[in-house]
């Protein structure tokens, strides 16, 4: 496999071609933004950090029947996934009130629902990813009714297995964020899952584990990524 040109670059990640038109090279960087990206930094080696983890997590998601793009991990920051096109829709699973819910409802963060929350947004950054619901999907053909169907189902399995992984190593996954992908005529998970995209707080003392170290300056954000690794990835 050869990496080749550039095809996109987002905010934490750029993807490069390969001389395999089916697979591309997903480059995990350091560069962090937050609120629309009009707070911009550096998470020292992030890139590394979450590139680990998120193999260790699509590995772990796949022996737990999720179909997802990741192939293999290729280097420090590369892993080399299936080609698909973006579903441009990013799909919420909150377990816990936190976030742009709790500020939305004027309650405070940490209520643990009674039962699993799936929010949909529209990708668009120009509109600050507006939210929206299965209808709107359906209506602008961002994904055919079998499909957002299976997201939703497939976004509920994810959000099980995940909850038992982090539990098992003292976190609390409180919210995620999860993009799909059309491969091959088949949606499957795809994007990355990591402390950017996602909630993490200790069981024990209720520390924030995550982005939001980032996003509010609470410090140790490198520090509390590594530990996230640490955990789960051994
Ligand atoms: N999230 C994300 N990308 C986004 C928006 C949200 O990865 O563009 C993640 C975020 O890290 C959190 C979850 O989705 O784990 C829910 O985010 P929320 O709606 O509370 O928004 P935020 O507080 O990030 O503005």
């Amino acid at each position: 496999m050869k990496k080749q040109e550039k095809l996109y670059e987002g905010k934490a990640k750029i993807l490069y071609a390969t001389d395999n038109p089916d697979l591309v090279v997903q480059y995990f960087k350091d560069d962090a933004t937050a609120f629309n990206a009009q707070k911009k930094g550096t998470i020292v080696d992030k890139g590394v950090m979450n590139n680990k983890l998120s193999t260790t997590l699509f590995e772990y998601l796949a022996k737990g029947g999720i179909k997802t793009h990741f192939v293999e991990k290729l280097s420090d920051r590369e892993m080399l996934c299936k080609k698909v096109s973006i579903v441009p829709v990013e799909v919420v699973v909150r377990n816990v009130l936190a976030g742009s819910l709790a500020k939305k409802l004027g309650m405070e963060e940490g209520v643990q629902l009674k039962q699993p929350v799936i929010e949909f947004y529209y990708k668009d950054d120009a509109l600050g990813d507006p939210m929206i619901n299965a209808d709107h999907v359906l209506a602008f053909g961002w994904a055919t009714k079998n499909e957002i169907d299976w997201i939703s189902d497939c976004a509920l399995k994810v959000d099980v297995l995940l909850i038992e992984l982090f539990a098992r190593h003292g976190i609390r996954l409180v919210d995620f964020k999860l993009e799909f992908g059309k491969h091959k005529g088949e949606v499957i998970l795809a994007d990355e899952i990591s402390p950017d995209t996602s909630r993490l707080w200790d069981m024990a003392s209720g520390e924030k584990m995550d982005k939001d170290r980032f996003r509010r300056d609470l410090g140790k954000v490198e520090e509390s990524y590594a530990e996230v690794v640490r955990r789960i990835c051994g």
